[in-house]
């Protein structure tokens, strides 16, 4: 008995092609704010006049400082997420993002990591067909109004890419700003999207691209070297 089960293992691990390490499968990390839909916090800074609610990671490239004044500035003046909800359902994703999106898909996985919450990403991500995303939620009371927020795990970007390597992927990540150069370094190739002077002066190991027909270009081009 203990004879055949051995003897019946030992076909199936020698028939197994899963046990031999199977190629990496190619999966592309985006970035959401800046590369597929507009910032959402300066739309809403310039629907409601609050010049303190534009700045961004761009700005600010210490996260919890930048989230901390948002709230702040919110609380100061009594606006909660119902407000703010009103300007996301009018946003639209960037011109040809969704275009971009699905054509991507079909040829790689695909996994958005960005430092935005679900409460408001919601409305952009049905107008995308609900690709998969990671980032953060927000705490709110009865009222609406945003008391906190909840990051997920810090430095999540950097380490989504980390853990999905492990997994045996390869990855190529592409982002605008400061919070993605930790993602695009772990990443198999990182590229800069649409980004400001000062980020391309930093990190001029990435390469740099405005538009989706040469950033799926430059995906390929890092998959085919991968
Ligand atoms: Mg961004």
């Amino acid at each position: 008995m203990g004879a055949a089960c051995s003897s019946r293992g030992k076909g199936l691990l020698s028939a197994t092609p899963a046990l031999k390490r199977p190629d990496a499968v190619k999966i592309v990390c985006l970035d959401l704010e800046g590369v597929l839909v507009p910032e959402i916090w300066i739309d809403f800074a310039e629907l409601t006049g609050i010049d303190a609610l534009k700045a961004t990671t761009r700005d600010i490239a210490d996260y919890d400082e930048l989230m901390r004044m948002r709230l702040e500035t919110l609380d100061a003046h009594g606006l909660g997420l119902p407000d703010i909800e009103r300007v996301i359902d009018r946003m639209s994703p960037l011109e040809g993002a969704a275009e971009f999106l699905r054509d991507l898909r079909a040829d790689y996985q695909l996994v958005i990591l960005s430092d935005t919450f679900y409460e408001f990403a919601r409305p952009l991500m049905a107008q995308l067909d609900w690709p998969t995303l990671f980032c953060h939620t927000l705490n709110t009371d009865d009222s609406g109004r945003i008391t906190g927020y909840q990051l997920r795990l810090a430095d999540h970007k950097r380490a989504a890419v980390e853990a999905f390597r492990q997994l045996n992927f390869q990855v190529v990540a592409a982002g605008d700003s400061y919070n993605d150069t930790a993602m695009l370094g772990a990443a198999n190739q990182g590229i800069l999207f649409s980004a400001p002077d000062n980020v391309i002066a930093e990190f001029p190991q990435f390469p740099v691209t405005n538009d989706y027909q040469h950033l799926r270009a430059l995906i390929d081009d890092a998959f085919s070297r991968a």
